[in-house]
């Protein structure tokens, strides 16, 4: 009895995860048009008995499947998005797409969405089993890359009520997350102009091309002004054409604005909108100002979060065969010079002795161990949707080795062991350290207490404020409107 039968129902259905996970790989649909994915995971929930509620949110891809009843409520996330460009094929130590261009699952969130999915099934079996009080909530989020569909998701409410929520996410180490991370605004700024033949009729033009690198250039003064956290990202999706002797009528760039707290991304994107707006004033266009998504901070829970962490020591690390232990190091030894800066990264928050015992793993082609529990967190400088639903319940997520040391995030390695032995192992390891923190929390309802008690204290009368205003709707990677 106990967290044993959900990991023995783990283990009894990881044929169909695997299966799952490889699927979802293959399918690599990025933010919001996730279909295939979405379709393989609810027919799986369906099957095990969850009841499924699709388009939750008004999303098309968003869905959840519940079991049982009563409380705690725990929520399960689960993304499943690709990121565009990364496609490459399975099981290689170089760089190789299977079609030149196409998506690619760089961020491993085939396996996020189908651990998270497989912990849900363990919790499944364990509720039946001990016929005890608790509901569970698998949560399908989809496009967390660039689209922040979580927030979208709780804007609508849809994690209010949960007592708990836990994730996790495919790493080359493992470590129960403890920090915090930026929360950002992503902003269309369109300008529009009048077009004019460039060499006969200059002074008939007004260039939105000049309004941009105005507007640029005015950023670029800003950044000494703002909190050394900030971070003021920008892609140029539109310069007008490609004709140098027109005077381009329209252009368009993308700003990525980040910063610890909500607030003061709030305040620096109400200087960028002033800087826009300067520019358009000075050559004589017009901008529109297009609030694309947003995401919140995340509010760290320390008292869950050790739960996973003792549930990872549990667990144990996964044993791996000869050849996977070739593979791993193939990719390892293949990154190049920044191969053990996420080692050196996680070691930097810890004392001497610590810190010592952490990097003595130099060298390792996987990291088979638990990172000692941080009780301080360090902050990342990436943002993620799962902010948003830290504000709504006390949330903690898992990091879990999933692919070799030093392997870069977003990249085709990521891709290439997407569907290893390295990343079925780290899959099976998520969902059973997740399950047995959610068996914690139901068989000791003084930890969800507890988190309650933490997150009331950290946030110190703050409430929740979804980002992302009244009207503004989820969108596809590239869609402008
Ligand atoms: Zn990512
Ligand atoms: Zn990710």
């Amino acid at each position: 009895m106990g967290k044993q039968t959900a990991w023995d129902e783990i283990d009894r259905k990881t044929a169909e995860i695997f299966e799952a996970s490889d699927e979802i790989w293959g399918c690599a649909e990025t933010a919001f048009t996730e279909e295939k994915s979405v379709k393989i995971l609810c027919d799986l929930l369906r099957k095990e008995g969850f009841t499924v509620e699709e388009n939750l949110a008004g999303i098309k891809t968003a869905f959840k499947g519940t079991f049982g009843s009563g409380k705690p409520v725990i929520g399960f996330l689960g993304e499943f998005d690709a990121l565009s460009g990364l496609n490459q094929e399975a099981g290689l130590l170089e760089k190789k797409a299977v079609v030149s261009g196409a998506s690619g699952h760089g961020c491993g969130h085939n396996m996020l969405g189908t651990a998270s999915l497989s912990a849900v099934i363990g919790m499944k079996r364990y509720l039946e089993e001990t016929k005890k009080s608790g509901t569970i909530v698998y949560f399908g989020c989809p496009g967390e890359e660039g689209g922040s569909g979580k927030a979208f998701m709780a804007k609508e409410g849809v994690f209010s009520g949960l007592s708990a929520a836990i994730t996790w996410h495919p790493w080359d180490a493992t470590i129960a997350d403890t920090g915090s991370s930026l929360a950002n605004y992503q902003v269309a700024y369109k300008f529009y102009g009048t077009s004019a033949h460039a060499g006969g009729a200059p002074h008939l033009g007004r260039s939105a091309l000049d309004a941009l690198e105005l507007m640029n250039m005015g950023v670029q003064f800003l950044r000494e002004h703002v909190i050394p956290e900030a971070r003021i990202h920008y892609a140029i999706t539109n310069t007008g054409g490609y004709s140098p002797n027109v005077v381009q009528p329209y252009a368009e760039v993308l700003y990525l604005i980040r910063a610890p707290k909500n607030k003061q991304v709030e305040e620096i994107y109400q200087r960028v909108n002033k800087i826009a707006e300067g520019a358009a004033h000075m050559t004589e266009t017009r901008v529109e100002i297009d609030f694309v998504k947003g995401c919140s901070n995340l509010i760290s829970n320390h008292v869950i979060a050790k739960k996973i962490w003792d549930n990872l020591v549990e667990v144990g690390v996964p044993e791996y065969s000869d050849e996977e232990m070739e593979f791993a190091r193939g990719i390892s030894e293949n990154v190049g010079p920044s191969r053990f800066e996420s080692l050196e990264k996680i070691a930097a928050n810890f004392d001497k002795e610590t810190k010592k015992e952490i990097l003595s793993h130099k060298g390792e082609s996987l990291y088979r161990f638990v990172t000692p529990f941080d009780p301080v967190g360090v902050m990342s400088f990436g943002s993620t949707d799962v902010g948003d639903v830290s504000w709504n319940c006390p949330t903690a997520q898992a990091y879990v080795m999933t692919w070799a040391a030093g392997t870069p995030g977003h990249s085709w390695q990521v891709v290439s062991q997407g569907k290893s032995g390295l990343a079925h192992k780290g899959l099976v390891w998520a969902a059973k350290a997740m399950a047995g923190t959610a068996v914690d929390m139901i068989e000791d309802p003084s930890i969800i207490e507890a988190a309650w008690e933490e997150m009331k204290e950290t946030l110190d009368g703050d409430t929740y404020h979804c980002p992302i205003p009244d009207g503004c709707k989820p969108r596809a990677i590239g869609m402008t409107k």
